[in-house]
């Protein structure tokens, strides 16, 4: 709120801004004692090749489950988690809960092969973020090479040459890399050739019109190009119909993920999906 407040000018807090305020600090303390009491849940949306239908991975989204009452969405507390260190916590929580479970399914070779987590700017730039990522991969060997770290742009804005350092020793311990929401950012192309990704997801804002907008089809042409060229692969964000699915598939986009194929779900419900 702060840095929206120009030098020199006076400030008047209103009672609006007062209870948001308040709000905020109400839902970090809920969501502190969230985690503490293990109400936080991790759901888990396949991804498919879009050539074959096979299953190449899952990502990985937070809820929250409040006793007695109904689940609720990352977006209601992600970002207010963001604010603080909290979201290191949250993070740290979520990368465990996914290793462990990539752990256990290559064990009992059930399961996707793959997961992505969502990794919020502050926790990629913690201190201690690529040591924790080190001990998990010793505690869980099997998640190397089968666990990808969703970033976006704001990663990248907040210092190119620090994220490229931290990426290089990322991809080093077998990790990979994503930037997700791909095309809605303000960084500039010019920070692909820098950095070590593997994957770029497309932005749902751009498939939503796929099948009827030459426009939208030219952006997705362009960045398919784009990625060949630099050995990344493409994952489709939000393909909702048939249409979409089959737009993409005649662009020879790789892979796609969203409500048409598969929606968000608890582990025994995608396991289930998986079995048919
Ligand atoms: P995201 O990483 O871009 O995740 C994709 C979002 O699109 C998910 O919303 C997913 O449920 C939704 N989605 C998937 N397919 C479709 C579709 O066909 N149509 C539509 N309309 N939506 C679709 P969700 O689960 O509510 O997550 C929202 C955002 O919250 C995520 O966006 C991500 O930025 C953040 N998030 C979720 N889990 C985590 C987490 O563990 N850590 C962090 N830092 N952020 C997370
Ligand atoms: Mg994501
Ligand atoms: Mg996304
Ligand atoms: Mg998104």
């Amino acid at each position: 709120m702060a840095k929206r407040i120009a030098k020199g000018s006076h400030v008047f807090f209103s009672p609006e801004m007062a209870e948001e305020v308040q709000q905020r600090l109400q839902l970090t303390n809920d969501l502190q004692q969230a985690l503490a009491r293990n109400e936080l849940v991790l759901h888990f949306q396949p991804q498919l090749q879009l050539a074959d239908q096979t299953v190449v991975g899952a990502e990985v989204l937070l809820r929250w489950q409040p006793p007695g009452k109904p689940l609720v969405p990352p977006g209601h507390f992600i970002p207010v988690a963001e604010e603080t260190s909290l979201i290191c916590d949250i993070g740290n929580w979520v990368l465990q809960q996914a290793c462990e479970r990539l752990q256990h399914w290559h064990e009992r070779k059930q399961g996707p092969e793959h997961l992505s987590v969502n990794i919020s700017a502050r926790h990629f730039h913690s201190p201690d973020f690529v040591a924790r990522l080190e001990g998990l991969l010793q505690q869980y060997p099997a998640c190397r090479n089968r666990l990808t770290l969703e970033v976006t742009e704001g990663v990248i804005l907040e210092s190119l040459s620090e994220s490229r350092t931290r990426m290089i020793r990322l991809k080093q311990l077998g990790l990979n890399l994503s930037i997700d929401d791909f095309g809605t950012g303000y960084s500039s192309f010019a920070y692909l050739k820098e950095l070590p990704v593997d994957e770029l997801k497309l932005d749902r804002s751009f498939i939503r019109h796929v099948d009827s907008s030459q426009r939208d089809r030219a952006i997705i042409a362009c960045i398919l190009e784009l990625a060949r060229e630099l050995d990344m692969t493409v994952v489709a964000e939000g393909v909702e119909t048939e249409s979409q699915r089959s737009q993409l598939l005649a662009m020879n986009c790789p892979s796609c993920q969203g409500f048409l194929l598969a929606c968000p779900m608890e582990e025994a419900d995608m396991m289930h999906w998986l079995a048919q």
